[in-house]
């Protein structure tokens, strides 16, 4: 049995696991809310502390430490450029630091890269050579794996589906450009298309008109688009048909076997994949690709930071 930690380093949450890397199933888990506010060094000594705790509890020895970092990684695979949601993440040396602390080899991978891996290894990509995974959530982001590796480009920005220009005059996206997949279709996307069509004449008659303007997600569009609300629905499936044309889009460049669709919203199900795969079905050139749900729900970061510990 080979034993590593996979560590989990998002916005909202910091989870650790020790995982049987070869079965790909977590064998203990701990989690503990972001400390956002109190910057880089909390959610490290946070992490570190949860680290330990999963080393000593190891039935066996551990073999290494591999993480799913929630922004982007340099090509080193070892150092954080920088994370959008808590401060002092710039240029910070996290596998060395890492490494250091626990005194085990070390690597990192965002989060888009390091969910790809573990679809591809344990989830619904198996099977397949090459997978599209995108990650549909309050952003949008991706992995990309070819002949079975990560492929992270010459300097680790492959994979960023989320900002493919699908509207070059089209919404800010928050990467400080215009049109990108993530400015038409991701959860925040979704939230303020429906506010900015409240406010107009035709918002009156939608029942999303009960909910406070700052509360409103696009959860409340999907549960209103399932009932019926005509203006929920507009706003929906216009970001499902962006979110189609963008799959078919990079599926036409990389041709994958598969694309692995993850992140919250996909929690709606057949009225995500619906809209998608009818569109994705227009307009990828290979009549065979299928879009399928992934498959590892809040195990992903764990199980991608493991699944990295394959990849040397
Ligand atoms: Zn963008």
């Amino acid at each position: 049995m080979t034993l590593v930690i996979g560590l989990d380093f998002g916005g909202t949450k910091l989870a650790a696991g020790l995982v049987d890397l070869a079965r790909g199933t977590v064998l203990a888990r701990r989690v503990t809310p972001t400390p956002v506010a109190r910057g880089a060094a909390a959610s490290l000594d946070a992490m570190l502390t949860m680290a330990r705790e999963l080393i000593d509890g190891a039935p066996a020895p551990v073999h290494g430490v591999g993480v799913s970092f929630g922004g982007p990684v340099a090509a080193d695979g070892r150092t954080v450029r920088l994370s959008m949601h808590v401060a002092g993440w710039e240029n910070f040396p996290l596998a060395d630091r890492l490494s250091n602390a626990l005194g085990l080899p070390t690597t990192v991978a965002n989060d888009g890269d390091a969910a790809a891996l573990a679809e591809f290894h344990f989830g619904a990509g198996r099977g397949v050579q090459h997978l599209l995974y995108l990650t549909v959530s309050t952003g949008i982001g991706g992995g990309i794996i070819i002949g079975g590796r990560l492929y992270r480009g010459e300097r680790a920005w492959a994979g960023e589906a989320g900002h493919q220009v699908l509207k070059p005059d089209g919404p800010p996206c928050p990467c400080g450009r215009n049109g990108c997949l993530e400015a038409l279709a991701s959860g925040l996307s979704i939230a303020r298309e429906a506010r900015l069509r409240l406010r107009r004449p035709e918002g009156v008659s939608s029942m999303l008109a009960a909910i406070p303007p700052d509360a409103l997600t696009a959860q409340h569009v999907a549960e209103a688009a399932a009932a019926g609300d005509a203006l929920a629905r507009a706003v929906w499936n216009e970001a499902m048909g962006w979110l189609g044309i963008g799959i078919a889009s990079a599926a036409n460049l990389l041709n994958p076997g598969r694309v692995v669709l993850g992140g919250g919203l996909t929690r709606a199900g057949a009225l995500l994949f619906d809209p998608v795969r009818h569109v994705v079905a227009r307009r990828a050139i290979d009549p065979d690709l299928t879009v399928v749900p992934a498959a590892l729900g809040d195990d992903v970061g764990i199980l991608g930071g493991a699944a990295l510990l394959r990849e040397s």
